[in-house]
């Protein structure tokens, strides 16, 4: 059963985002979007006390909610505007989906365990957010619904994938941590035109692998 969001709740995610201010994230749109979903929500319930940490923590199938630093981080680079088109890759347990809907994006996201996409399609809904979920393999995006105006990927990849660049808006800008299994460079990846991109570094970070293929 979906537990409760109350005033102590509340007050936690106030000196989490508090917290996150001090670390470096400036976006006020960003914080208030922290400020607002209830994180404990998407946790297992064993993890429900840590909730409010700045800690990454399992969601079951071998997958992470991300840490809220990295989430603020990523969510920061993509620079969201009010109703953009924007696609996620690595839906996980929908948290950081929440997060773009606060700051006012059209969301897509896209997740290839089907356990995980099946729990978040029916959780998200019940406390009232609404992106559009696919289950698949986010390597290859949404080409039926492209394009995007910004694409945020989840999970560490080995390169980046050409499909995702495709699938970026001409002013579009896509933020994807690349790099090996214990270590990825995030890249921030405007598109320029439409042969070009500018690519730019942001520092190290460690993701679950975004992997080829899907789970039943
Ligand atoms: N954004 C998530 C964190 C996800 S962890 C959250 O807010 O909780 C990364 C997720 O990416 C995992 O759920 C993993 O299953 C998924 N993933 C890995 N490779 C993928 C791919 N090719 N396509 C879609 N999802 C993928």
């Amino acid at each position: 059963m979906t537990e409760k969001d109350d005033l102590r709740h509340k007050g936690m995610r106030k000196k989490l985002a508090d917290g996150l201010k001090v670390k470096g994230i400036r976006n006020p749109d960003v914080l208030e979007a922290i400020r607002k979903v209830p994180r404990h929500l998407f946790m297992e319930s064993s993890f429900i006390h840590f909730a409010y940490k700045d800690q990454a923590f399992p969601i079951g199938a071998g997958q992470t909610i991300s840490q809220p630093y990295t989430v603020a981080f990523q969510t920061e680079l993509l620079e969201v505007e009010k109703n953009d088109k924007v696609l996620e890759v690595g839906t996980g347990s929908g948290y950081q989906a929440a997060v773009l809907l606060e700051m006012g994006a059209k969301v897509f996201t896209i997740e290839r365990q089907k356990e995980l996409f099946l729990k978040v399609q029916s959780f998200l809904p019940e406390i009232g957010y609404h992106p559009a979920c696919f289950f698949g393999d986010g390597y290859k995006g949404l080409p039926g619904f492209a394009p995007f105006d910004k694409i945020l990927v989840t999970a560490g990849a080995s390169s980046i994938p050409p499909e995702l660049k495709e699938q970026l808006k001409i002013g579009g800008r896509m933020v994807i941590p690349v790099g090996h299994e214990n270590h990825q460079e995030m890249l921030v990846v405007e598109r320029i035109s439409e042969e070009e991109y500018k690519t730019k570094k942001h520092g190290g970070f460690v993701f679950v692998p975004l992997l080829k293929g899907t789970v039943n």
